[in-house]
Order: C-alpha cells, then structure tokens, then sequence
C-alpha cells in the first residue's frame, strides 16, 4: 500500500513542519481502515503560507501569457505522469471505484490545466475601446478551499485559472480527502511552478478555511462546499471587502419530456445518483416525468437499476461507499425522512446492501410519488437517492424545475426542438444537459440562486482571477 505519511504543509516551494501538533486521520471508507493522518495547521501556517503568495505576487503576476501557457503544459504532462498513483489515491480515499477514479477523477483534474491552457492562447488581458483601454490585471493573492467530493477535479479548476491568471495562491483541501491535493503539489513542484506560487496548508475548516476567508493579505477566495459554509466565507470576506466565488449545492431537475426514449431517460437517471455514490453537487435528483408515463419509466428504473452494482471500489462495481460515516448517517435520515413524508419507495431503503457490512455503503434509493415540496425533494442529499415527480404539462414541469432555491444545473431529454429549447433555456440554472450531452471544459460552470457566485472552467474561471482597470488617454 502507498505511503500515506504526509504531515508536512507546502509553502514558499518547500514541504515545512506544522507548527502545531495536532493531527487528524484519514480514513478509506471501503474499508474503514486508517490510511494515514495529516496535520491540522496553525493560523501560523496560513500566515506563513500567506506571506509567501504576497511576495510571490509581484514576480508572477508579470509572468508572461506565454510562460504560463507553457507552465499549465508542464503541469499537464507532470500530471499524466502521476496518472496511476492519482487513481489508486482516490480510490483510497474517497472510495470511487477504480474505472470513476480513472474516467471521472482523474480526467477531469487534468482538463482543467489543458483547458486553461487553450483559453489563456485567445485571452486578451488589454482591450482598446476610444478613448479608454481596458486593462485586466491580476487579482491578487487567492485562498481556495475545496470540498471531498471531487478531490482533483474542484482543486484544479480553480488553481489552473488562478495560474493562467497570474495570481499565487493558497490551497486548503478537504480534511477527508488531502492526498489528491498532496500529489497535485508534488506535480507543481516538478512542473517549476515558480517558489510561493503554490502553497498548500492541511487542516480544519474551523481554522484554516475561517482564517483564509478573513485573512486581510488574500484578495480573492474561491470556494466549493456547502451553502452553509459559504455563507459563513462570505460573511467573513465581507470584513475586508473582498470578493469571493462560491460552488455550492443543488438540487437539479432532469426533465424527462414525453417523447424521450425511456430506457435513455432511465439509464441517465439512475447515473446521476449512482456516479460517485451520488456525491455530485450538479447531480439530477429530482426526475420530472410525464403523469401519462409514470408506470412505464418507474418499471425502466427498476430494470437499469442492476447495470449500476454497488460494492467494493476495487471489484468492478460503479457504486462505491459514502465518504464517510457521517454523510451515510446523513443519507440515512433523508431516507427516514421521505418514508416519513409518504414517498413511496421503489427501490433501495436504509441500511447497507446485502453483504457489505463494512464500508459506508449505502443502498441506491428510488422514491416516486414525491410532492416537490417533500424535504426529499427540496434539500441537497448528496448520496445514491432518486425523487421521481410527475407534472401535466411542460409549463408545470418548468415551473417544479424551478421551485427550489439552488440553480445549479438541470437536463432534458426528449426529440421535439422546440420543447428540448423551451425547459433548457427556462430552466433557472447555470449550466443545462440536453440528452446527455457531453462535458465541455470550456463552457463556464456555476449556479444561480443559493448554489452560488461566479463562474468556473474555461476563460470565465479567469476571470474571476482578474480586475478590470480602465485607462483613460494611456499612450500609445
Ligand atoms: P463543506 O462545506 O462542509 O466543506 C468544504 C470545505 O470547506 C472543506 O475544505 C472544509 O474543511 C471547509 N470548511 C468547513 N467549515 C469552514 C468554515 N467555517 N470556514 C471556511 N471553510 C470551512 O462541504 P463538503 O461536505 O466538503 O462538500 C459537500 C458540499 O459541497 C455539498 O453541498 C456540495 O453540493 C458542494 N459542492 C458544490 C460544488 C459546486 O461546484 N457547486 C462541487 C462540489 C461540491
């Protein structure tokens, strides 16, 4: 088994003692085993961490578009050198079965740094515009906090644009998945990411994650969570004005039009819960299907549903365990919840899948006859659970798409264009799948309403590194 033994933070280009002594174990929730423990930093860390980006700033905020091209490609083929270790960490850590560490994970944490590549080659940082030119210049130092559930993927979005951006930053991961973010430094490292640029500190959101969000020398912070916590963040930026772009919950509708392939609308339903044991904040958990053809796609449901087997990360199954003993005790009272509320279940329930007592495994569920305004169908769950809801009319399918307070994704399936246009540009969300359609790196991500601020991937995820400055009568 790989080493795990990290306790060391990354500042100013160096792996450097905590200066506290605490430490937290991280745990594999396949097996429930300890992998490893890393440090809990100190406010004294961050600062430590802080100060490097600050110096760092004037040096590497004046790099060259082209270095920083040319610094995302090193860090790019850096990156594919490390592909297996960064699949089998994952795997470990978060519990995703080998084939997602691989196809989701590990793809998506390395088109982030490609991506910001290609962007940055068509970004223009000055625009003449009369009598004005604008001018974007780099943000500053940035603090970017991520969540567990995507370990590469949500750290590299945000460092790759900091980094086309010019701006240095300080990265605090998730406590129950930090030895994704530990490789990823390790590339920076080898990528020459020049010293201060990237600076890594473990440990706490109490402590870190707070200290990031009110430290006076970080200009920018970016962080993908929960709502709750990200009120806290930008509650605490508020002290010094400073601006902040938040990833946060959803709860999507997939709307299943009446003349879409059901099996399709099936398949890609159930996926949305079972991929990443349905730890996906832009997952469809609320299915809108047509009065008319509820029967048939309830029955459809239960047929794909063995296609999606759960069970052991490394044994050729799709589903994996939770994260954690407390997101599967958090599942569990979502499922009690909408027993209580009268959803009827179709498939799955509480408790663990037969034959997996030990893990954080939880039993994809399917309730169908769910009100929209049940608590199953208005609060992100985040685990393998499905609300089926059924509407008349596509005016009425809109409407329930729309009567949450996220707005983070929604899909629709179905042939005819006009209704496909119609939900997919009414639906009152960031980023909209029509018919399963691919990712797009390029195409910005981030929600609307309670699911957050500010855009993500691509030339829009640069922006949010930059200000704009007008120029009246600048020389030419
Ligand atoms: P979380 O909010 O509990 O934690 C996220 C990060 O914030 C962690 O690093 C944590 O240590 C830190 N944190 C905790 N308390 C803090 C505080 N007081 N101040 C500053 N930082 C603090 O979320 P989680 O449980 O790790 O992740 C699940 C949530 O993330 C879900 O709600 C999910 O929808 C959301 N999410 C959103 C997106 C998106 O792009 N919109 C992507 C993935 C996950």
């Amino acid at each position: 088994m790989r080493n795990y033994n990290q306790l060391k933070h990354y500042i100013n280009g160096e792996w450097v003692e905590s200066t506290g002594s605490e430490t937290e174990p991280v745990i594999n929730p396949a097996t429930e085993e300890k992998l490893g423990e890393i440090s809990l930093g100190t406010q004294e860390d961050l600062d430590k961490a802080v100060s490097a980006a600050k110096a760092a700033f004037p040096s590497f905020s004046q790099t060259s578009k082209e270095e920083r091209i040319e610094m995302l490609e090193r860090i790019v083929k850096e990156y594919e050198k490390r592909k297996d270790e960064l699949i089998e960490v994952i795997t470990d850590e978060l519990g995703s079965p080998l084939t997602v560490s691989e196809n989701v994970h590990y793809k998506m944490g390395r088109a982030h740094f490609a991506q910001a590549a290609e962007s940055l080659r068509n970004f223009s940082f000055t625009e003449d515009r009369g009598s004005h030119t604008i001018v974007k210049d780099t943000v500053g130092v940035s603090g970017l906090i991520t969540p567990w559930n995507f370990p590469t993927n949500q750290a590299s979005t945000k460092i790759a644009s900091a980094f086309a951006a010019g701006s240095p930053v300080v990265l605090k991961p998730a406590e129950l998945t930090p030895y994704a973010a530990i490789i990823l430094t390790e590339i920076f490292d080898a990528a020459g990411v020049p010293k201060g640029a990237f600076n890594l500190v473990n440990g706490s959101g109490w402590v870190i994650g707070n200290g990031i969000s009110s430290h006076p020398d970080i200009d920018f912070v970016s962080f993908t969570g929960s709502a709750g916590v990200g009120q806290k963040i930008m509650e605490n930026a508020s002290e010094t004005i400073t601006n902040v772009a938040l990833e946060l919950g959803g709860k999507s509708p997939l709307v299943v039009l009446e003349d879409a392939d059901l099996n399709t609308a099936a398949k890609s339903a159930v996926n949305h819960i079972a991929m990443n044991s349905g730890q996906v904040c832009s997952a469809a958990t609320r299915i809108l299907v047509p009065s008319s053809l509820k029967e048939e796609f309830e029955q459809e449901v239960k047929n794909v549903l063995p296609e999606f087997p759960v069970g052991d990360p490394r044994g050729g199954n799709y589903v994996g365990p939770l994260v954690a003993q407390k997101q599967w005790d958090r599942v569990q009272s979502y499922i009690e919840k909408g027993i209580e509320e009268g959803a009827t279940l179709l498939a799955g329930g509480t408790g663990k899948p037969e034959g997996l007592d030990t893990g954080f495994y939880a039993r994809p569920t399917i309730f169908t006859d769910v009100q929209n305004d049940m608590v199953i169908a208005q609060e992100e769950i985040f685990g393998p659970v499905m609300s089926i809801i059924t509407y008349d009319t596509v005016d009425e399918a809109i409407e329930i798409s729309n009567d949450v307070v996220y707005g983070l994704a929604g899909y629709v399936i179905g042939k005819d264009r006009d209704t496909v246009r119609k939900v997919a540009t009414s639906i009152r969300a960031g980023r909209i799948g029509v018919n399963n359609a691919d990712l797009d790196f390029s195409a910005p991500f981030g929600g609307y309403k309670q699911s957050g601020i500010g855009r993500e991937w691509g030339d829009y995820g640069i922006e949010e590194y930059l200000e704009t400055k007008a120029i009246m009568g600048l020389p030419k």
